[in-house]
């Protein structure tokens, strides 16, 4: 049985992207979904092949194999036997170029001490990108979506990535390096190496390069990048934007966008875990009579009962008025610490009032101040 192109059965060409063909992919995964497709005894035979196609020509290394050798680049023996068992990629593809020969007198040199592999087409991923972004604690409750201007380096759009002008000239071995990547400077008895300034290490130079990207096949260029910020999140939190960081070059996979959230400071309001707090003044009449107070929430106000005799720091619940939870259900709670406010424009009449309801009241009726001479009789001479 035939096998079928890795890039036919994915539908994109030859010198597709890592971008396009990402995208390919998992349209094609989400169409051909078993689940998706419960009656088709065929879906999960086709859904197989697009995951195998996807797993070579994703990887720079397994691709250029495929590009050179095949399907043989990925079976034992070859021939015969059809489908079914695939073969863990890696294990064939060291068989292939492992072992024996190739590698020059240069790489036995040089090689491991940094253990980066050149890939030959000069494609290198692009760099992972960090943007802080400051937001209000509403948007952390609420959740938001938030468009970033990210300063980055894009695709070309003139060469698509390809960084040639023709879009498949190909590439030619530097001459500087002899397509080693590294240059060797004498330094008395020693060989220094250095990248080489030619092709940037790359070993291969674009045979007519993008006039637009000089053949990187990106440049820089400000790009909008919406993200969505979910509820719950805190001062600290880190979300990650895949393939929104710099793109690569020649093609290469791009970096990660990392936007690291930094949570304003509130008026009203502090934050601790899921938890709200905030104090409230509580008007002297309400806190000896009791009563109903307006307390401020996230979403706007909430009605709490005061009872009878409460005391100036007393501090209240109400649940389910904090924060919703990032990673799991619920929501945390709102502390209200209440603080008895004391009148201080009275006019002659309320004084009077008040002096005689002082009379009325007496030396009883004064909880706190009976556990404060108690405890502190010494200092008084009591
Ligand atoms: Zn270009
Ligand atoms: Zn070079």
């Amino acid at each position: 049985m035939a096998e079928r192109d890795y890039y036919e059965v994915l539908g994109v060409s030859r010198d597709a992207s890592q971008g396009d063909i990402k995208k390919a992919y998992r349209k094609l995964a989400m169409k051909h979904h078993p689940d998706q497709n419960p009656d088709d005894p065929k879906a999960e035979e086709k859904f197989k092949e697009i995951g195998e196609a996807y797993e070579v020509i994703s990887d720079d290394d397994k691709r250029a194999a495929y590009d050179r050798y095949g399907h043989a680049a990925f079976k034992n023996g070859g021939g015969g036997g059809g489908r079914g068992g695939f073969h863990d990629p890696m294990d064939i593809f060291s068989q292939v170029f492992g072992g024996g020969g190739g590698g020059s007198m240069f790489d036995d040199l040089f090689g491991g001490g940094g253990g980066r592999r050149r890939d030959p087409s000069g494609k290198k991923r692009g760099s992972d990108l960090r943007y802080d972004l400051e937001i209000t604690l509403e948007e952390a409750a609420e959740g938001v979506e938030k468009e970033l201007e990210i300063e980055k380096y894009a695709t070309c759009g003139k060469c698509s990535g390809s960084g040639s002008k023709s879009g498949n000239a190909g590439t030619n071995t530097c001459t500087t390096c002899g397509g080693r990547g590294v240059v060797g400077q004498q330094r008395g008895i020693f060989i220094q190496q250095a990248t080489c300034p030619e092709c940037r290490g790359a070993g291969q130079i674009i045979a007519d390069p993008c006039g637009e990207c000089n053949g990187d096949g990106r440049k820089q260029a400000p790009e909008r990048v919406s993200i969505r910020i979910p509820a719950g999140v805190d001062d600290g939190t880190r979300l990650r934007s895949t393939g929104k960081g710099d793109a690569g070059t020649r093609g290469g996979p791009a970096g990660d966008l990392y936007v690291f959230l930094h949570l304003r400071d509130h008026d009203v309001f502090q934050r601790n875990g899921d938890d709200l707090f905030c104090e409230v003044p509580l008007p002297f009449s309400t806190a000896a009579l009791g009563g109903e107070l307006e307390v401020p929430t996230l979403t706007g106000s909430a009605t709490m009962k005061v009872p009878t005799g409460t005391q100036g720091g007393t501090t209240f619940r109400l649940r389910d008025r904090g924060m919703p939870a990032l990673n799991s259900r619920g929501t945390g709670d709102l502390h209200v610490e209440v603080q008895v406010e004391v009148p201080t424009k009275l006019t002659f009449e309320q004084k009077e009032k008040l002096q005689a309801f002082t009379e009325s009241i007496g030396e009883q009726n004064s909880p706190m101040q009976e556990s404060f001479f108690e405890k502190a009789k010494r200092f008084f001479d009591l």
